[in-house]
Parts: structure tokens; C-alpha cells; sequence
């Protein structure tokens, strides 16, 4: 067994034990002008949305002997060395970076996917979502002869884009949706072009830009800021748009369009606060929900403090509302590097205590609100409250920028299962007192699509609703 990778993998569940985690994010250049700076360029991409995920990373790029891959396990700036990066030259490039839920975390899952033909023409895709009908897709596909690679969705949608490759990407794409079902922002590539499509719901966000004349794809705007590119639009649900030397084109994948399906979680969570999802910057949206709890929270407190670094803008907001000090109470252990700690609960408790510490002098003797972006286990939350109370805090009450989750996601998001949930057997107050809080106060489903300006089915909620 490789220590290092055993290491490795504690490493990442530790960091972020009890939070949801992202399936995956995306950054794809086409025709940058200086061949020998495609990969930096996408590096830094990669680099950019690396809050995404974190077991794999890997870059696909055109060369005179056809499509060719590097990638392998780890973070970005592990997986790229210097002299990696030096050596790839090719003026577009597909970067994908990975967290695993179909499929196991392993370097044979590790994205781009690669496929080539014995002509040596090849497509090679990278995908952020989760395809719900994988089994039945999978086992009608193995039926058919087909031989499988990889333990992940994104091998499904890859080989049926082989099968109709000689139609052409785009057209082999509108061919392969109408048998895939579920959450996909996807861009491929072969030797002529790139072309980036997404589910006709649009659960997970994909967006344009340019860089110069050079196109590119991202999961989220904010990594189109890390390498200077202008943003140009959202890729549509349910869009295809390929690039090539003939221009730019679009197209739909068909007439019957299913309602819109955007993940709200990436507001709440995922998303970077500096990014801009259909319109609405992630920063301001959790800042005013953050707002709207003030008229929710049952005591009037001393201070507002974040749990570190999840609730900040939430936090910024309540404060703001109640026209309260907002306090950085709660230090953060950046450094801790690896720790080599069995994932179970108690030593997840530990794991958290290693990583934070209550300012007392700020804390002793007042009512705290301390605010978090969402409830999964409730391990950083119990974990906070005890801290703060050991550290003299009055009274603490727990704050959360969004609803409870009671459901696991199928479409890309690792939410533990029902029975890990805090929420999934409790009410409001059992939890609050199983977590030692004085009180436990939750954001609304309206809250968020009252700050959104939308309705309820213009998003997916499932996971902490019953509607989709
Ligand atoms: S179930 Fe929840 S986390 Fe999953 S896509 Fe829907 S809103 Fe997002």
C-alpha cells in the first residue's frame, strides 16, 4: 500500500470533515496565443477552483501524435510541478480538477477522461455533476460489449461522444443527452475543437470568457478573474457550444427542456464569494441571508462572530442587521498540514479542536452569535460551542445562512446520508441541545429565493426539501 497516498487522503477528509464537498470544477483554454503558456495558464485556473475538489487534477492538450493527458492524485500545485508545466505546449488545453462521488477516489477515475481511436483521433472529457442514471446506463452499455476503465459516470458519457464521434463533437453531444440524465457541465475535446455543454436543468454552473482571442471555460468566474480573462456569458442550460477555427456556435440539445435545476448550495457553500452565478455575486447573496436572520434568531446578542472561514459574509450580514460588533472570536489553525487521524467521530471532534481557538477576552461573559453557512453532522458546530463556552461565553446560538439538510444529493454533491445528517431526527431545539447550543436558528427556503429574486422552481432544493 502507497503511505504517502494513505496520507494524503486523510490529509483532504480532515480539512473538511463535516462539510458538503463539491464533485468537481472545471477550467478549459482554446487558442491561447503563446502555445508555452496554455498549461500556466490553466494551472492557474485549476489553482483558482481548487475549493472543488482536491483528490486528482489533470490537464488534457492536443499534440502531433494526437490527444494526450497528465494527471494524477493530489492538489493542483502537487500534481503540476514547474517542469511538468514546462514541458506541455499546445494552445488549448481542458483542465479538470476532482472529488469523488461515483467512483472511487483513484487515479484511474482522475479527469480529463481520455479515449482514442487506432487512428489515433481521440476525445477527451471533463465533467462536474452526477449522472442518476449510471447503473442502467452502465449495465446496458456493458451488454453492448462496451469495456469500462474507470468506476465513474464520466466514462459513460465519454463513450457514447466515441460512439457517434463521426458526426462530429457537437452533434455526437446532442446525441449522447438524450440517453444521460442528471447533473453535467461538461467540456470535451478533440484534435479540431472544444465544446462545453451542460444538462438541460443546469444544476452546476459553467461559464465563458475571453482571454485575449482565446476562449475560455470555467466552473466559476472567479477563476476567469485569477488569469485576467474577461467574463463573457453563462453556457445556457441545456446548451452546447463548441469553439473551433470556424467561430464560435450554439445549439440546444432539444425543444423539450426540463424546468431549471441551478444547485442553490452553490450560493450557500460551494461557489467562491468572488464568483458571479447567474447574475448574483456569491458574496452578497450569503451576506443578505446572513440579514434576513436577524429577524429570525430569538435573543438580542452581545456580538456576532463567524465560524471560521465558512460563515464570514452570513456573519457580516447578521451583524449588519442588528447593528452588532462583528468579532473574529474564533481563530483558525491554518498550518496544521497533515494529520494523520482516523476518520471517525470522536477523532473528528479532535481534529476540529486541533484546528480552532476561542479568544476569550472577546467571548467571556457575552451572548455570541455565531453564524456557519449550513449544518451537515453538526461536528464544527458542537465542537465551536463547547469552545466558546469554555472559554466564558454567556450564552451561544447557533446561526445557520441556510436550510437543514434532510436528504442526500444525487446530482454531485457528497451530503453523508440520511441517518449522519444533524437534522435528520431531530427538531430545531433537540439539535440545538445536542449540539449545547443556547438556541438554533435556520435560514429559510424563502429567505434564499427572496434574496435571488426567483422561485423556488427555478433551483434544485432537494436536499432540504421533498420538491425535486
Ligand atoms: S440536492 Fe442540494 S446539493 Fe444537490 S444539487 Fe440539489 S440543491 Fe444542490
Amino acid at each position: 500500500m502507497n503511505i504517502k497516498k494513505v496520507h494524503y487522503n486523510l490529509e483532504n477528509k480532515l480539512q473538511l470533515e463535516s462539510r458538503p464537498q463539491e464533485k468537481c470544477g472545471i477550467f478549459a483554454v482554446y487558442n491561447y496565443h503563446n502555445p508555452r503558456n496554455t498549461a500556466n495558464v490553466t494551472y492557474l485556473g485549476l489553482l483558482a477552483l481548487q475549493h472543488r475538489g482536491q483528490e486528482s487534477a489533470g490537464m488534457a492538450f492536443s499534440t502531433p501524435t494526437g490527444l494526450q493527458c497528465v494527471k494524477g492524485m493530489g492538489m493542483v500545485a502537487r500534481v503540476f510541478t514547474r517542469e511538468i508545466l514546462e514541458s506541455i505546449q499546445a494552445a488549448s488545453m481542458l483542465g479538470h480538477i476532482r472529488y469523488a462521488t461515483t467512483g472511487s477516489s483513484s487515479s484511474a477515475n482522475a479527469q480529463p477522461l481520455l479515449a482514442r481511436s487506432f487512428d489515433k483521433k481521440g476525445i477527451a472529457l471533463a465533467h462536474n455533476g452526477n449522472l442518476t442514471n449510471t447503473r442502467r446506463l452502465r449495465n446496458q452499455q456493458l451488454r453492448e460489449g462496451q469495456i469500462f476503465h474507470t468506476t465513474s459516470d464520466t466514462e459513460i458519457i465519454l463513450s457514447y461522444l466515441f460512439r457517434y464521434r463521426k458526426e462530429g463533437l457537437a452533434s455526437a453531444i446532442k446525441k449522447t443527452m438524450s440517453h444521460i440524465s442528471g447533473a453535467y457541465a461538461v467540456v470535451a475535446i478533440n484534435e479540431q475543437e472544444m465544446v462545453a455543454f451542460r444538462d438541460p436543468g443546469g444544476y452546476r454552473p459553467l461559464v465563458m470568457g475571453k482571454l485575449g482571442d482565446a476562449v475560455i471555460f470555467s466552473s466559476e468566474t472567479a477563476a476567469l478573474d485569477t488569469v485576467g480573462a474577461d467574463f463573457v456569458r453563462e453556457i445556457e442550460p441545456g446548451e452546447i457550444v463548441s469553439v473551433s477555427s470556424g467561430g464560435i456556435k450554439s445549439t440546444y440539445a432539444g425543444e423539450n427542456m426540463a424546468g431549471r435545476s441551478l444547485c442553490i448550495f452553490e450560493y450557500v457553500y460551494f461557489a467562491r464569494p468572488d464568483s458571479i452565478i447567474d447574475g448574483h455575486n456569491v458574496h452578497s447573496v450569503r451576506k443578505a441571508v446572513g440579514s434576513l436572520l436577524a429577524d429570525r434568531i430569538p435573543v438580542k446578542p452581545d456580538i456576532v462572530i463567524p465560524s471560521p472561514d465558512s460563515g464570514v459574509s452570513a456573519a457580516m450580514g447578521l451583524a449588519e442587521a442588528l447593528k452588532l460588533p462583528l468579532e473574529w472570536a474564533i481563530h483558525r489553525n491554518s498550518y496544521l498540514g497533515r494529520t494523520f487521524i482516523t476518520p471517525n467521530q470522536k477523532d473528528r471532534e479532535q481534529a476540529v479542536r486541533l484546528k480552532f481557538n476561542p479568544i476569550g477576552s472577546l467571548v467571556e461573559g457575552k451572548k455570541i452569535a455565531i453564524v456557519d453557512d449550513s449544518l451537515v453532522r453538526g461536528t464544527t458546530a458542537r465542537v465551536l460551542t463547547s469552545l466558546l463556552k469554555n472559554a466564558g461565553a454567556a450564552e451561544v446560538h447557533l446561526c445557520i445562512a441556510s436550510p437543514p439538510y434532510k436528504n442526500p444529493c444525487y446530482y454531485g454533491i457528497d451530503i453523508p446520508v440520511a441517518e449522519d445528517l444533524a437534522f435528520s431526527d431531530s427538531d430545531y431545539s433537540k439539535l440545538a441541545k445536542e449540539i449545547g447550543a443556547d438556541s438554533l436558528t435556520f435560514a429559510e427556503p424563502d429567505d434564499l429565493y427572496q434574496v435571488l429574486g426567483k422561485k423556488q422552481s427555478d433551483y434544485c432544493s432537494s436536499c432540504f426539501s421533498n420538491s425535486r
